[in-house]
């Protein structure tokens, strides 16, 4: 069974590799990440700015990834990806903090391509507060989870992976804590995020990624995640 698929007017089609096609929205004018859309503070130092927009989503479990690129219709679009996949909520009740079944184990992603050429980024959207059926990662864990499953579904490696925020900028506090990690590219976040964030050998915490585990501690003193412990 094909793994990736690439929405095109209104239909998926299984696809070799999202290699060839993540860079599909430098052929439309509409997907762009629009600096006037932006806080001017945050446009300022945000450097996909102007790049290419296009979405996508991924199920580690269902090993599959969806990618379209959304043209006129920015928002809304990753339910447009989920939407024939069983126990998934239709849109908008899938982005509703109440949903019932949401995007089930998809997450969402932006691809961001660099009109000059090299130097693209792939955002997972993240937010530690999410429900897991959000359509969000909620643990650095499953953001490591989703690199290995686009890597697997042929996302270039060189990619640099960002945590983004609902207003598609990662926040400085998150790129400061990847970069000392060493977690830059997508194949940085496949080789790395186990031995890092793995819940019950990582190193780090599993959901803030900071360096919060110690045998004395049940939760984690920065977010409250639960560390699990292996059974003696
Ligand atoms: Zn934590």
């Amino acid at each position: 069974m094909k793994s990736a698929f690439l929405m095109r007017k209104g239909v998926k089609t299984s696809i070799d590799s999202l290699r060839e096609h993540v860079r599909d929205s430098l052929l439309d004018q509409e997907s762009r990440m629009e600096r006037a859309a932006m806080r001017p503070d945050e446009a300022a130092s945000c450097r996909w700015v102007g790049f290419g927009l296009g979405k996508g989503v991924t199920s580690v479990n269902r090993d599959i990834s969806v990618f379209g690129v959304p043209g006129k219709m920015g928002s809304g679009w990753h339910a447009e990806l989920v939407k024939d996949f069983p126990e998934v909520d239709p849109s908008p009740l899938c982005y509703e903090p109440h949903h019932t079944k949401g995007f089930a184990d998809f997450a969402r992603w932006v691809y961001f391509a660099n009109p000059a050429g090299t130097g693209d980024f792939i955002g997972v959207d993240f937010g530690l507060k999410e429900r897991p059926t959000a359509g969000v990662a909620e643990t650095m864990y499953r953001v490591a989870q989703v690199a290995k499953a686009c890597l697997r579904h042929g996302l270039p490696g060189e990619t640099e992976l960002v945590m983004l925020h609902p207003r598609m900028v990662e926040l400085p506090e998150l790129t400061q804590l990847r970069q000392s990690l060493g977690l830059n590219r997508v194949a940085d976040w496949a080789a790395n995020g186990d031995r890092l964030f793995a819940p019950l050998t990582g190193t780090r915490c599993p959901a803030c990624g900071l360096n919060t585990r110690g045998p004395e501690y049940r939760f984690c003193y920065r977010c409250d995640h639960e560390f699990l412990r292996a059974v003696a």
